[in-house]
């Protein structure tokens, strides 16, 4: 396994919308590797491939106290309420912000061995997913922002 190096904004890589992956192979099952390896070593909650650099379509969330998730070609089909949650990213170092989320959301995602799987998230992990999932299709947290004097300066963040 290795360290990836994360991409930050504006590197043009995290504007591009992710690829679906057509056949999960040793290649992918290795950037899968590499990214969760990437993650705790970051500290992070999440990471999606555009941010090492990989445009394809693969997630991997750890939230405190919960299991490991890894999603391929990750889809929301359910959203329910609305809240406001402050966010970071490792993408955007040193900031944060007040951005509105869904409360709970449903995913549809493949694991690393091709298996279709569904998911409930709520608070923290319907966070990282919508997030994550964001990062796929090229957005990043400081697109919701009306304004980016919204954007306030952090000694920690979290994805
Ligand atoms: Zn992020």
């Amino acid at each position: 396994m290795a360290v990836l190096k994360i991409r930050t904004n504006p590197d043009p890589v995290l504007r591009r919308k992710a690829r679906k992956i057509a056949a999960i192979d040793d290649s992918i099952r290795k950037l899968i590797d590499d990214m969760v390896e990437t993650m705790q070593e970051s500290y992070g909650v999440g990471l999606a491939a555009n941010q090492v650099g990989v445009p394809l379509r693969v997630v991997v969330i750890q939230v405190p106290e919960q299991e490991l998730l890894v999603l391929i070609n990750p889809v929301i089909v359910e959203t329910k309420g609305e809240r406001m949650v402050i966010e970071g990213c490792l993408s955007v170092p040193g900031y944060q912000a007040e951005v509105p989320r869904a409360e709970s959301v449903r995913v549809q995602a493949r694991d690393r061995n091709g298996k279709i799987f569904r998911k409930r998230g709520t608070e923290l992990l319907a966070q990282a997913l919508q997030h994550e999932i964001d990062h796929l299709n090229g957005m990043l947290y400081i697109d919701y922002l009306k304004d980016k004097s919204q954007l306030r300066k952090t000694d920690s963040f979290k994805e």
